[in-house]
């Protein structure tokens, strides 16, 4: 039976050492890392996302601040807004919570974020950083993975990864990020033939397709590390992209859903806040 690898728990010690520990620092020289989120309409889901935002910076010791406009905003407002931010000296990081009304370009909104405040790292500035491996601010599901297989204990170097899903904002990164290990990573999507027999030689298999237990445990090679990303409501129960029950049963290890990569994509956010204000501060 797997181990539970627990991002709720990787999270708490993160957010309550590593990063308290920046922030007092921070502190001693008057500086309050500083987030802002930018909240457009009333969309359920991301009114929780905000909450755990709020939950985790509080427990971090940093500042949040929900800026909430209504859908009937335009587009330039909230260009506005964002180059307003980015002339704060008090706000070290800003997100615009996605998904946002249709008249409004979420490419020009990534594009007018100041790339020393964007730790979601979803600007162009920062996503080519990351490709060139040059330092920067990580997306932060991609980010909060690789801090759960370091929890692991595992060394890439060498290893067999099968991400199967290529979004921009995990599949793709999180395939370069365990490159950067010097992982194997064998990238699968839609059009990918046979899947099964590209995750036979797994070591790790990181899943991010949208489809609820769209992967189970006959398709999961015995020994192997389960990264599953996906977050579904089915009939009011909560699941991932992986069939937890039959998967459980051949990994060796497997994060669970709710509680895996959920916590970790907020921890990361928090941490690059944290670096944000680190680096602006200099
Ligand atoms: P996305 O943008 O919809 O991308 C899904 C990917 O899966 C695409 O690359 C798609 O391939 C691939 N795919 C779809 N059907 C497939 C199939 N039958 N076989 C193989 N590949 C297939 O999704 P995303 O934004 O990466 O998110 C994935 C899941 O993770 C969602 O459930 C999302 O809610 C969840 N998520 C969770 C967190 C968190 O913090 N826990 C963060 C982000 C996302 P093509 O490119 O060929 O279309």
């Amino acid at each position: 039976m797997a181990d539970i690898i627990s991002g709720k728990d990787v999270a708490e010690k993160i957010l309550t050492t590593n990063i308290k520990n920046k922030v007092d620092e921070l502190k001693t020289k008057d500086i309050v890392p500083t987030l802002v989120v930018i909240l457009v309409g009333d969309v359920q889901a991301s009114a929780s996302y905000v909450r755990q935002k709020e939950k985790f910076a509080s427990k971090a010791g940093i500042n949040s601040e929900v800026r909430k406009f209504p859908n009937s905003i335009s587009e330039q407002e909230i260009l506005d807004e964002i180059l307003k931010i980015n002339q704060d000296n008090n706000v070290h990081g800003v997100i615009v919570q996605l998904p946002l009304p249709d008249h409004i370009s979420v490419t020009k909104v990534l594009n007018t974020i100041d790339p020393s405040k964007d730790v979601d790292g979803f600007t162009p500035t920062n996503v080519g950083k990351l490709f060139l491996g040059e330092e920067t601010l990580v997306s932060c599901t991609p980010k909060g993975i690789m801090l759960l297989l370091e929890s692991t204990k595992t060394d890439l170097k060498g290893k067999n990864v099968t991400v199967i899903g290529r979004s921009n904002i995990v599949g793709k990164p999180v395939s370069i990020l365990c490159q950067q290990k010097h992982a194997t990573v064998t990238m699968c999507h839609s059009r990918t033939r046979d899947l099964t027999a590209k995750l036979s030689d797994a070591d790790v298999i990181i899943v991010a397709v949208g489809v609820p237990k769209f992967i189970n445990g006959d398709q999961i090679p015995k020994g192997s590390i389960v990264i599953d990303v996906g977050i579904h409501n089915v009939d009011g129960k909560l699941c991932g992209d992986v069939d937890f029950e039959s998967a459980q049963e051949k990994a060796s290890a497997i994060t669970p859903v709710p509680g895996g990569v959920g916590p970790m994509t907020v921890c990361a956010l928090i941490e690059n806040t944290v670096i944000a204000a680190e680096r602006l501060s200099r």
